[in-house]
């Protein structure tokens, strides 16, 4: 027997979810999910056990449903600050949106432990049978490729007798007297520092392997609801410095010193920016770690030591190895989102997936043609230089303009649960439009230089 649906969507995860929600909402199309995991929420299936979102939740999953309870941390390295759903949590609710909402509505037929082939067919992984779909369109939800220690080799050499484990393991291997060492410059390693630290491991005895140090977001400049207030300030204090800005340079000091972006080592100036995020307490904590390895990438870990690609590294032989190198936040080429019978999901603002993915859905409702649709969605592919922060600012601020102009769809943003941000500007007076301009125009001539 043939199904056939409005929707095939490749990918379960955070961005198929959200987008399937939002048209459910908008209209009385149907859906076929595929998913090669056995459960919804994509890589937070195989996440390591300690991680919690690096935004609050209440910015995060599918727009129909809150998810947490809007409550501010009383305890631990994120108080004072909204709360950050945990692993379990996560999975929880991707799990209550398909068992209460999707399947319950009669329009989602899910299909768990089957992939999308390269030829389009849908294939149990389990049987190895085909499962006749014929959609209208078909929704790639797997293109942003986000890649967790659990599911990867890592790309360096392992000698015999060396343990080296993906950051899931690391509470199993943890124990007393050990020299820990990181690898990895992004928010997964953050994360593995962070741990040892809560669990008082000694600064010590920890190194950490970062190829690129990396520019850091204040999770306290990204907060909603009665927090909102300073992220306002905040975001109008980042536009006047970029504005006021005669380099890159200066424009980086300049933020730097505003603490809207954090580096580790004074000393050090990043060139790398994946908007790694953490609070105020957990970047004290994290200058706690001051055998810091900038000897380039791990190329092979021998049970002495590590080689790499700026020379060899010495470590005591009860070294144990946490691998943070897979790349989570892959910078995809960006290409056009809406393309006749197809949809590839892609970020319309940086490091906001599922806000991302919501949007397009509503501009697949909203308008008729995919010309219209692309130019309301323009894709901002994921930053990783230093550079990159200028390229993704102004993409959001130049998409935000567009945005602006139509005031049916910044209503729906201003709705929106996923969107933390639109209010923020909708707030803002003549001087700061102003002031927006300015940036605009400095960023362009940055990039231009
Ligand atoms: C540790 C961590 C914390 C994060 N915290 C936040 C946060 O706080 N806020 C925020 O906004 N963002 C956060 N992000 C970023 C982003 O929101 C998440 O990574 C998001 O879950 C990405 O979802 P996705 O659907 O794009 O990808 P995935 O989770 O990878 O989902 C894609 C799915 O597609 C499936 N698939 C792939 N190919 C096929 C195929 N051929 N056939 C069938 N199925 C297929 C995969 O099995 C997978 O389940 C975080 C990311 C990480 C890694």
């Amino acid at each position: 027997m043939t199904l056939h649906v409005d929707y095939l969507v490749g990918g379960a995860g955070a961005m198929g979810m959200a987008f399937a929600d939002v048209i459910l909402h908008e209209s009385d199309k149907t859906f076929a999910i595929v998913d090669k995991r056995p459960a919804p929420g994509g890589h937070w299936n195989d996440a390591y056990p300690f991680v919690r979102l690096h935004q609050p939740s209440a910015f995060y999953g599918v727009n129909s449903r809150a998810l947490g309870d809007d409550l501010i941390d009383k305890v631990g390295w994120n108080r004072g600050l909204y709360e950050l759903a945990s692993k379990g949590e996560v999975c929880a609710y991707y799990d209550r949106v398909m068992r209460e909402q999707f399947l319950p509505s009669g329009r989602v037929h899910y299909f768990p432990n089957c992939e999308v082939n390269a030829q389009g067919e849908v294939v149990s992984l389990v049987t190895g049978s085909s499962i006749e779909i014929t959609p209208d369109k078909y929704v790639d939800a797997s293109y942003m490729q986000v890649q967790v220690p659990a599911t990867r080799d890592p790309d360096y050499a392992i000698d015999e007798g060396a343990l080296c484990v993906p950051i899931n393991a690391l509470p199993k291997v943890a124990g007393p007297n050990l020299t820990y060492t990181i690898i990895g410059g992004g928010k997964t390693a953050m994360d593995a520092v962070l741990w040892l630290l809560a669990n008082d491991a000694d600064p010590q005895k920890i190194h950490w392997v970062r190829p690129r140090d990396s520019w850091i977001l204040n999770r306290a400049n990204i907060q909603p609801g009665e927090l909102a207030l300073k992220s306002q300030e905040s975001f109008l204090r980042q536009m006047t410095e970029i504005s006021e800005s005669g380099t890159p340079e200066e424009m980086f000091a300049r933020l730097n010193s505003a603490g809207i972006l954090w580096r580790l080592d004074p000393e050090i100036w990043p060139s790398m920016y994946r908007c790694a995020t953490v609070t105020p307490a957990e970047f004290t904590q994290l200058k706690r770690v001051r055998n810091v390895v900038r000897m380039g990438h791990v190329e092979r870990i021998h049970t002495n030591g590590l080689e790499l690609t700026g020379g060899e590294y010495a470590l005591p032989e009860d070294t144990v190895y946490i691998d943070c190198s897979a790349d989570g936040l892959a910078k995809r080429p960006a290409q056009a989102i809406f393309q006749s019978q197809r949809i590839t999901l892609q970020t319309v603002r940086f490091c906001q997936q599922v806000f991302s993915a919501a949007f397009i859905a509503h501009a697949e409702v909203t308008y008729k043609d995919d010309a219209k649709k692309n130019e309301i969605c323009n894709v901002v592919p994921h930053p990783d230089t230093d550079e990159d922060f200028i390229r993704v600012t102004l993409a959001n601020t130049l998409n935000s303009i567009v945005w602006n102009q139509d005031e049916e769809l910044m209503q729906w943003l201003v709705d929106a649960r996923l969107d933390g941000f639109s209010v923020i500007r909708r707030t803002a007076d003549e001087s700061v439009v102003e002031i927006g301009a300015r940036a605009v125009a400095n960023m362009q001539r940055f990039l231009a230089s």
